[in-house]
């Protein structure tokens, strides 16, 4: 059985080799920011199931359960500061060997810890902009925010009349085809691929992934439990992100 230290080496050796590595982040790594991971066992969302995206389109009822569940949960997300693992792959970015951030979070703490926009891909959109429904444009969270404070139940967007809610993604809708785009092209093209606080249980992030690892690309995986891909990673460390993607970043 290998050592931690073991695997630190060898996640050092390989990320030293590299020189466009890609990073797909999930809840993990945002767990040690406050931020509560929706899929867990013990999430509110098992006793009170999210709204799905055919019943906020269809169903008044369910919007406004949307916007009361958002009241609740939005105080965590805009509190949240980036931690000790976000900081590192700033850090990495600024080695000038990482091509990107593919990320299933809506939290926007990678941009918080110095990446631009352009430099991430959020798979599951962002809480931090709203999104009209129907024609997509994006507008600001907190004007919309406001007017449901106000007492607003059912927003609508001024240019196309669609229901209004935040930029991020419900159960039951589709990753936007060009957020998926940017996100093959990245595991295309990149020479390293590191997962990182994701269980690579949800599709189509568990993808991306495996394209690096059928052209024969090193994988590395940190994430608090197993996942699916252990067996096929170089390295597999089942410890928090923050405690050791630093000490790896700090070797290179
Ligand atoms: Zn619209």
């Amino acid at each position: 059985m290998i050592n931690l230290q073991e695997q630190l080496d060898d996640a050092i050796e390989l990320m030293q080799q590299a020189q466009r590595i890609v990073a797909l982040t999930g809840a993990g790594i945002s767990t040690e920011s406050g931020i509560p991971d929706f899929r867990s066992p013990n999430s509110v969302w098992r006793e009170n199931p999210p709204v799905s995206y055919r019943d906020f389109l269809q169903s008044a009822e369910a919007r406004q359960k949307y916007w009361q569940t958002r009241k609740r949960l939005s105080g965590q997300v805009a509190d949240a500061q980036p931690n000790a693992a976000h900081k590192a792959l700033a850090e990495l970015e600024r080695h000038n060997v990482l091509s990107g951030i593919i990320t299933q979070n809506f939290d926007g703490l990678h941009q918080d810890a110095g990446h631009s926009a352009e430099q991430v891909v959020e798979l599951h959109g962002t809480s931090r902009y709203a999104a009209c429904t129907l024609c997509g444009a994006r507008s600001s969270m907190q004007e919309l925010q406001q007017r449901i404070d106000d007492g607003e139940s059912d927003p609508c967007c001024a240019l196309c009349g669609g229901f209004l809610k935040a930029a991020t993604i419900l159960f039951g809708q589709r990753v936007p085809e060009a957020e998926l785009t940017r996100a093959k092209e990245m595991a295309l093209h990149c020479d390293l691929f590191l997962v990182i606080g994701s269980s690579l249980k949800v599709i189509p992030a568990s993808t991306l992934p495996r394209l690096a690892l059928q052209r024969n690309v090193p994988l590395i995986i940190i994430n608090l439990q197993q996942t699916t891909l252990d067996p096929y990673a170089d390295v597999a460390i089942h410890e928090k992100a923050g405690s050791v993607l630093p000490k790896i970043v700090a070797m290179l």
